[in-house]
């Protein structure tokens, strides 16, 4: 049995709403919400799996809203197995992973955003960004040279275009919430000690190797920037219909029992009702209930 509950009472220390004044500096990665023990997360995950299926099958079942789930992090911070864990109780024709690489040469002949309009999930669907278009205000900010690969004019490639990607990002998120498309963003937030401890579990373990991208060490470089580039980014683009939550990611299992969470309260707040039997609908019902019974 667990000890503790985890609702949606206790998300709120971890939501932000309202990006003013936020600091990631007030965030603890390694907070496990401190009457939580990891067997009582492991069955309130369980729990949370639960809830994250019914809802599911009403948002697929009422076909009104979808929504879209932002996940973002530094490497080996965990998004992939939080994907795999949360979702595991999911119907997998209800959800769509769409994983955002370095952009392609086609990708590049349009705007930042035109390949994240497409994979927009259609409504009664749940999509989820691995990586998503806050990529354009994080490694294009904190590498600037990407920028000069994206053939903008000259005149608009200036200093303010990551404000401007601030401001369009919020739009968007506006834009989509207005549409019947809720955004939900995750900022997996891991320590610097504990990402150095899974990088070299990587190196050391045989079975880890494949997860080892050298790379990632070359972007470890840049912690400070990438956290002034996130802090930023969370400031100005949180919002009550598209919140940002900072979830503590130095333990996987309360990673995961958060974002669980914070999912099912995301679709607690749609009115995921169904719509109420007309009469005609009812007649229908009944007559191929006789036609059903009729043969022989
Ligand atoms: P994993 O390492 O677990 O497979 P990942 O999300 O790190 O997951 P990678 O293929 O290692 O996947 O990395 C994808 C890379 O693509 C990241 O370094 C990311 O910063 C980069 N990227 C994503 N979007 C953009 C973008 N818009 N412009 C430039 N680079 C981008
Ligand atoms: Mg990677």
């Amino acid at each position: 049995m667990p000890k503790a509950l985890f609702d949606s009472r206790d998300l709120a220390r971890y939501r932000v709403e309202d990006g003013r004044g936020f600091r990631l500096a007030d965030h603890d990665p390694g907070d496990t919400h401190e009457i939580l023990t990891k067997e009582d997360a492991v069955d309130l995950l369980q729990a949370g799996i639960r809830d994250l299926a019914a809802l599911q099958e009403r948002l697929a079942a009422q076909d009104r809203w979808s929504l879209l789930v932002v996940l973002q992090a530094m490497d080996a911070a965990g998004k992939d197995g939080t994907i795999e864990h949360v979702m595991s109780g999911v119907n997998p024709a209800g959800v769509h992973v769409t994983s955002f690489k370095a952009p392609s040469q086609e990708e590049l002949d349009h705007d930042w955003m035109w390949r994240h309009w497409k994979a927009l999930p259609e409504r009664g669907r749940i999509g989820i960004f691995n990586r998503s278009h806050y990529e354009e205000v994080l490694v294009v900010r904190v590498h600037q040279e990407l920028l000069a690969a994206q053939k903008l004019p000259a005149g608009l490639a200036g200093k303010q275009v990551f404000q401007e990607r601030l401001r369009d990002i919020a739009a968007f998120e506006d834009y989509l919430a207005r549409n019947g498309t809720r955004t939900v963003k995750f900022f997996l937030n891991l320590s610097r000690a504990e990402q150095k401890k899974r990088f070299l579990a990587r190196i050391d373990e045989p079975d880890k190797n494949w997860k080892f991208d050298c790379g990632d060490v070359r972007e470890r470089r840049h912690w400070d920037a990438y956290h002034e580039a996130y802090e930023d980014a969370i400031r100005r683009t949180a919002a009550p219909h598209a919140p940002w939550y900072v979830v503590p990611a130095d333990k996987k299992w309360f990673t995961r029992l958060v974002v669980a969470r914070a999912l099912v309260d995301a679709l607690e707040r749609l009115d995921l009702d169904l719509p109420p039997l007309t009469p005609e609908r009812l007649a229908e019902l009944a007559a191929a209930r006789v036609e059903l019974e009729s043969e022989r």
